[in-house]
């Protein structure tokens, strides 16, 4: 969603005839996008405002600005303990950007923290590359669900969608460009436009296959409480809808979903699983989980570990609880011990690490479509992209043309696949 949010402030700011820079030094504007997810991530914000307030003394009239999600949390605070900051701006105050990057440059310092606005920056198409073949489309924002550990309710908001023809009309200009493969953004796609009596979200997904040019679609992120029949039965009908599901578990115990507030129990999780492995076989699952949630005990923790091993998660986010300002968990007494916290959190990523093998090997010796999306990082020699089960494939060309390639698969890494193209009827 940050990523987005970026790019949309990106081609906010160059149609408002501002260049991008190519270095730090070159730069006279820096705007950081922050997310408060998690505590790590606003500590680290915080130390990079340390550096940039040196960048800035080094050469006078140079501005900061700071947006996204721990500047709609900490709004004033942010303020006071960073007082070079000349623009503060939440989650819902993208649009004015440009205007309020004109002000600072005329000294006059900016706090817009307002969650009232329209939601104007919904049409702002983000910046793409030249060349992208996927694109993220955000449909909706905010959130209504209130997990006990998340802050996204307060820092985003309530749960908004976006217009069905917004998003249809932003996915033709996708495909006009080039785009083949979008990725649908909400916190809970499943409620697509329920609120607002918008089509649902298998509706859109429908529409969204009949655009001429669209050859793949994502979503992130489903709630296993939300995912209903309508949109599993569209796995079996719909070829674009790609065969990976990501699925946060956070916890396999029940008693740590209930004092999470999630909604759905271990069993309700593993029937989705299951009705989702039958109308598409070899779909991939991925998960978030939560360690160390308070209260969460060795014996709940094994839950977990059980429950993975019955999925076997093709890969899966995995964090240790971290408390976060004005949620309920914060008010929970019964803490795990940080160290056996880091522990549990060590395990699981294991055991993951373990299964993510697995199922990477399976895959060598398959002939797979990657859509590539450009040279390789590490070896500009060869391409990297993706198959429809969003395994990352590098892969040596084989004189194909277009982003569509025919893949064999001849290794596997930790996090990806090695191979080479070939036609799939040799
Ligand atoms: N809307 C998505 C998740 C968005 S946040 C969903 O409900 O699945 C992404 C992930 O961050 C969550 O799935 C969760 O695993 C993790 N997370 C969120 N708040 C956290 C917290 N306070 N401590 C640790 N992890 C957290
Ligand atoms: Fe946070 Fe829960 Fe909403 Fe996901 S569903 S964003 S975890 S409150």
């Amino acid at each position: 969603m940050n990523a987005v949010d970026s790019a949309r402030m990106l081609s906010l700011m160059s149609s408002a005839d501002y260049l991008a820079a190519a270095t730090l030094e070159e730069a006279d504007l820096v705007l950081l996008n922050t997310c408060s997810i998690r505590e790590k991530a606003d500590q680290k914000i915080y130390s990079d405002l340390g550096t940039l307030r040196r960048w800035k003394q080094r050469r006078p009239g140079r501005l900061v600005g700071v947006g996204g999600c721990l500047a709609q949390q900490d709004g004033e605070a942010l303020r006071k303990r960073a007082p070079y900051v000349d623009i503060v701006f939440g989650t819902h105050n993208i649009a004015n950007l440009p205007e309020m990057v004109r002000r600072a440059e005329r000294r006059l310092p900016t706090l817009a923290l307002g969650m009232e606005e329209e939601m104007t920056h919904w049409d702002v198409v983000p910046y793409l590359p030249a060349g992208a073949v996927s694109a993220m489309v955000a449909i909706m924002q905010g959130c209504d669900n209130f997990c006990a550990y998340c802050v996204v309710p307060l820092v985003r908001g309530r749960e908004v969608s976006r217009p069905a023809e917004g998003i249809l009309s932003e996915v033709r200009a996708l495909t006009d460009r080039g785009v083949m493969e979008v990725v649908l953004l909400g916190q809970n796609v499943n409620s697509y436009g329920k609120k607002e009596g918008e089509i649902p979200f298998p509706e859109l997904l429908r529409r969204i296959s009949a655009i001429e040019g669209i050859t793949r679609i994502r979503f992130i992120t489903s709630h296993p409480r939300d995912l209903d029949d309508r949109t599993i039965r569209l796995f079996e009908e719909m070829e674009t809808l790609c065969p990976h599901v990501h699925l946060p578990l956070q916890s396999g115990a029940d008693r740590v979903l209930e004092a999470m507030g999630r909604g759905y129990t271990r069993g309700e999780y593993l029937a989705r699983i299951d009705a989702l492995r039958k109308v598409r076989p070899g779909m991939a699952f991925s998960s978030d989980f939560i360690v160390g949630f308070p209260g969460e005990t060795e014996d709940d923790f094994r839950e977990t570990l059980a429950v993975m091993g019955e999925i076997r998660f093709d890969s899966s986010f995995s964090f240790r609880f971290s408390s976060r300002p004005g949620t309920r968990a914060a008010e929970m007494k019964e803490k795990v011990d940080p160290q056996e916290a880091a522990s549990r959190l060590r395990r699981l990523q294991e055991l993951q690490a373990a299964h993510t093998r697995e199922r990477l090997t399976a895959q060598i010796g398959r002939q797979v479509t990657v859509l590539a999306e450009g040279a390789s990082a590490r070896d500009p020699g060869t391409l990297c992209g993706r198959t429809a089960c969003n395994k990352t494939v590098n892969f040596t060309p084989g004189g194909g043309e277009g982003a569509l390639r025919s893949v064999l698969v001849t290794g596997a890494g930790t996090h990806s696949l090695v191979g080479e193209e070939r036609s799939s009827d040799v």
